[in-house]
């Protein structure tokens, strides 16, 4: 009996990283995939006998020839199977729509101050189902929604422990999804972002997001080592501390007895990082502030500078810490490109052990990144499942 559920473990284990091989590439040949897998071309050919059958590959024409028989080329077939991730922020509602491409194929951000109201949960709702009715052709396609909130996210109690953002402690989840039918699954939006900055790297690595928005947060990911057990689920790539709080690197002390923090404490990193600090000095417009900066504005030059020296100095105290890439995002991240050297330059300086700073990498994403993660969740449980 052991030895039979065994050969089905890894009949199914062989079946599912054939599976996300294929998913990540266009027009293989199967003599490539037994290669690149270490696999027998038998296995590989089984297999993928049944993900045709299952309708998540096809095949996609002949591969030129280097002599001999033309090998017929495999495609993943992405829509199979797709996702929306919607994000609630403070003032808006974004919306993405992703496959098991695991790419956003489309996004929307709305106009939607929250407010803990039932004539809230009713337009979170009507937005949700309209656009998956725009976005998602087959009923039969749809994996579910996936949701990011601004605040601390507790699985197991199937609640919204509390959200500083949005002003509610203790909010369950189906509060939320009251108007929303479908699978729902929640997650913090700092480790959402995290989840989408990562996941479609060829390379998996570990880092650290750091979450520059109008509070600040982060995420740690250890995806090197997630990454060799297929059947993880995508928080099992996040560490998140016994209480789910792991990442709030927000509420640590960057200035012993500083400015007061909206926590209650003095000298958070919050207060000295946040979006809001530079977005309050050109009336609530971030890229207000980043458009003045580049014209030369004398006095958000100076703030800039102190912001980024603050910046460095938990950048580096994070590098000494976790020795992993920092990935900079949120509202802050998506406009750090042309100061990514300046804040490489300060933060090598405090470095005890390397001069060179390129683990401090700026996203990729703008505004779609925790709507995305969100979504990613669905796409991966079902990419596990296969
Ligand atoms: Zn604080």
């Amino acid at each position: 009996m052991r030895r039979l559920s065994n050969n089905i473990d890894v009949k199914r284990r062989n079946r599912n990283q054939i599976f996300r091989y294929v998913n990540k590439h266009q027009r293989i040949s199967k003599p490539e995939i037994s290669h690149a897998l270490h696999l027998s071309i038998p296995t590989v050919l089984h297999m993928i006998n049944e993900l045709l059958a299952m309708g998540l590959v096809k095949k996609d024409g002949e591969l030129q020839s280097t002599g001999g028989r033309k090998a017929v080329a495999i495609s993943p077939v992405h829509d199979k199977k797709s996702s929306i991730g919607i994000d609630i922020t403070r003032n808006h509602i974004g919306l993405v729509h992703t496959d098991l491409s695991g790419q956003v194929l489309k996004y929307t951000r709305l106009s939607k101050p929250y407010k803990n109201d039932s004539a809230y949960y009713k337009a979170l709702g009507a937005m949700a189902m309209d656009f998956k009715k725009e976005n998602i052709k087959e009923e039969d396609a749809f994996l579910g929604y996936g949701i990011s909130v601004p605040g601390i996210v507790e699985p197991e109690m199937e609640r919204i422990k509390h959200s500083h953002a949005l002003g509610i402690t203790n909010v369950a989840f189906h509060v939320f999804t009251q108007y929303i039918s479908g699978d729902t699954i929640f997650i913090n939006d700092a480790n959402a972002a995290a989840i989408a900055e990562i996941y479609n790297d060829d390379q998996p690595y570990d880092a650290l997001y750091l979450s520059l928005s109008n509070s600040v947060g982060g995420a740690i990911i250890k995806n090197s080592d997630a990454r060799s057990n297929e059947d993880n689920q995508i928080h099992d790539r996040l560490y998140l501390g016994d209480n789910w709080r792991g990442g709030e690197v927000g509420h640590t002390t960057l200035v012993p007895g500083g400015e007061k923090c909206y926590c209650g404490k003095n000298g958070c990193f919050d207060v000295y990082c946040s979006a809001e600090k530079l977005a309050n000095l050109t009336e609530g417009k971030l890229g207000i502030f980043f458009e003045e900066l580049e014209k030369g504005n004398k006095n958000f030059q100076k703030m800039w500078e102190e912001y980024l020296e603050y910046l460095a100095i938990q950048v580096n105290n994070l590098r000494m810490i976790f020795d992993c890439k920092i990935i900079i995002g949120g509202y802050v991240g998506s406009f750090i490109d042309p100061s990514i050297e300046k804040l490489r330059e300060k933060a090598a300086k405090r470095n005890t052990f390397e001069k060179d700073a390129s683990y401090i990498v700026p996203c990729r994403y703008r505004y779609e990144t925790s709507a995305l993660g969100a979504a990613l969740q669905h796409i991966e449980k079902y990419i596990s499942s296969v």
